[in-house]
């Protein structure tokens, strides 16, 4: 197949598969609020209160977290919004206007609430002018909570979404109404949106610049998540060919499924532990359908998300339970929220770098109530003995013995209060910063278990923002100086006897597993959809075969050099039919 032509976008294949569908074009972060005329006037209104009521439980919630962070004057801005959403005339007004003149509520709120921004700036008094910024903040939250809502309740079924940006939540939403596949301007392979559709078989392309000028709605289009291209009202030959390419992929993963209940082992006898890494609830089914030998990263944050707050702790043990007995005897890593970078902070809070800031286990330790509430319902839930708590983004030692102590405080209070709980749960931590892989040997010695979560790493080793498509050939998995990270760390732990594992999406390349493995890796963790793919590599290969691919590629100094030599050896020693998956 030829992959460029006059109707063919190119883009980064974010999560695999073929989808034919109809587009669903979605400006999603369009700023501008136009007025328009609307027929629903109930529903606008309807849409406009939960809107509201949304903006409501954000704002309390950035309130007692401002408090605590920012002290209470500072906080008082926050108030202050909360005062303006519950100004009772303002409301009136607005649901009026809505009724009575039929345009739509973001163009009303918008409106009105200007109208008192140029009060206050028409003020003499300074403090006044100040507060009709903070009114601005106010206005648009409303505004993008009724836009949510809008697309939210306007994505039909069985459609590829074509959209600008998109975030891990919207993902979820999209298994709900079965979207098909889909299509972005922005974002890279290992943004979490992509992660997301991976785990749930989405097919997405994602980084395609342009893909929302140039497709309409209602376009047919194919989007192949293999090879990264999207095919825009695809002429008679593209479509049979696509539709030949569909019939063998489900071949495959039907041939794939038979290897459910084989062990993974390397041709030579060497054991490879397959752990699935879980972003939602509703993939648990399927990590035991796939084959997993348990779950080796839970990301908590992705499950909350959905629910759009912090739950309390009986809400978060209930779910924990749940998914540890689901799964007992097989072991279930979870890992404390990783709150930040592209996984946007609950309070709101613009940084000018969330990837280098208030991010996973900082924002933790500054939130001990929060963190406490967690690892209380953690400790609680490991009764069964198959949970082991994990922690992200550690950059320091101190950071892992001052979590260590705020464990054993849970630990004490559970003792007090007579609840039963896992007193030798295991402890671990991603190494997944550059200043945690040079030390691993010394940080391994602190815990029970190291994941080493390759995302983050290559992100921040080679300075490549994991999310952004503009720098995306930078972002090489592949690097010499990734391999040999990798290499150091997994030699770290191994010579004290510390369980190391990889729970990054670089595990789930089939082109890296062989590497990987030769490096020295016993245990992988990787989205449950391709546990057969990766078992039918593992079992397609001789440890001693992989081991010396390894040892060679640690003395090249270019990606190019180690892909290359990579093929080389898919080509002498794997089988045709994973050919046909890369
Ligand atoms: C990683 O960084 O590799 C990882 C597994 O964590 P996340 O993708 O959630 O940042
Ligand atoms: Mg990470």
């Amino acid at each position: 197949m030829n992959y460029t032509g006059e109707n063919i976008l190119k883009g980064i294949p974010a999560a695999p598969g073929i989808a034919i569908a109809t587009a669903y074009l979605y400006k999603k972060y369009k700023e501008d609020v136009t007025k328009e005329k609307i027929e629903d006037t109930d529903l606008a209104i309807q849409n406009l209160s939960e809107a509201l009521e949304k903006s409501k439980k954000e704002l309390q919630k950035i309130f007692s977290l401002a408090i605590d962070k920012m002290g209470e004057k500072r906080a008082g801005i926050f108030e202050a919004q909360l005062m303006i959403l519950e100004d009772p005339v303002l409301l009136e007004t607005i649901i009026n206007r809505i009724k009575n003149e039929k345009i739509n509520p973001e163009y009303v709120v918008s409106d009105e609430i200007s109208k008192y921004q140029a009060l206050m700036n028409a003020s003499s008094e300074p403090y006044m002018k100040e507060r009709s910024m903070d009114i601005e903040d106010i206005k648009n939250r409303i505004i993008k909570n009724i836009k949510n809502k809008k697309w939210k309740s306007r994505i039909a079924s069985d459609v590829v979404v074509v959209t600008d940006v998109i975030t891990p939540a919207d993902t979820v939403l999209f298994t709900r109404v079965n979207v098909k596949g889909y299509v972005t301007d922005f974002g890279g392979l290992t943004s979490h949106a992509a992660i997301v559709a991976r785990s749930l078989n989405i097919p997405a392309v994602v980084g395609t610049h342009d893909a929302t000028d140039r497709i309409k709605n209602g376009d047919k289009i194919i989007v192949d998540g293999i090879h990264g291209t999207v095919i825009v009202n695809p002429t008679k030959e593209q479509l049979s060919e696509y539709e030949r390419k569909l019939e063998k992929l489900n071949e495959i993963n039907c041939e794939l499924a038979k290897l459910r209940d084989k062990p993974a082992v390397t041709k030579d006898g060497k054991k490879i532990v397959l752990h699935a890494n879980l972003d939602l609830e509703e993939e648990l089914d399927f990590v035991v359908q796939n084959g997993a030998e348990g779950i080796g990263l839970v990301r908590t944050e992705q499950i909350f998300q959905v629910a759009n707050s912090f739950p309390d702790e009986e809400t978060q043990f209930q779910l924990y339970s749940k998914l540890a007995q689901k799964l007992y005897p097989l072991p279930i890593t979870i890992r404390t929220f990783d709150i930040g970078g592209d996984k946007v902070l609950p309070l709101d809070i613009k940084e000018p770098n969330p990837f280098l800031g208030w991010r996973g286990i900082r924002f933790l330790l500054d939130n001990l109530e929060l963190f406490k509430t967690q690892l209380r319902a953690l400790l609680r839930a490991s009764i069964h003995k198959n949970i082991k708590i994990m922690f992200p983004m550690i950059t320091s030692i101190q950071e892992i013995r001052k979590t260590k102590q705020i464990v054993e405080i849970c630990k004490n209070e559970l003792k007090t209060e007579n609840l039963n709980f896992d007193d030798n749960i295991p402890l671990g931590i991603m190494v997944e910063v550059p200043s945690s892989a040079v030390m691993a040997g010394k940080f391994a010695k602190e815990v029970d278990f190291v994941s080493i979560g390759t995302n983050d790493l290559i992100q921040y080793l080679l300075a490549v923002d994991r999310g952004n498509e503009n720098v995306s050939a930078q972002y090489q998995e592949f690097h010499p100086a990734v391999i040999n990270t990798l290499k150091y760390i997994i030699d770290e732990c191994q010579n004290i006897n510390t369980d190391v594992s990889i729970c990054g999406e670089m595990a789930a390349d089939i082109l890296a597993v062989p590497l990987l493995i030769g490096l020295g890796l016993q245990s992988l963790s990787v989205s449950a959809s391709v546990i057969p793919q990766i078992k039918k590599v593992v079992r397609s290969i001789n440890y001693s075969d992989v081991k010396s691919l390894s040892d060679q590629c640690l003395t090249f100094e270019t990606e190019e050099k180690i892909k290359n030599l990579i093929f080389e050896f898919y080509k002498t020693h794997l089988t045709e039919d994973l050919k046909d998956l890369m």
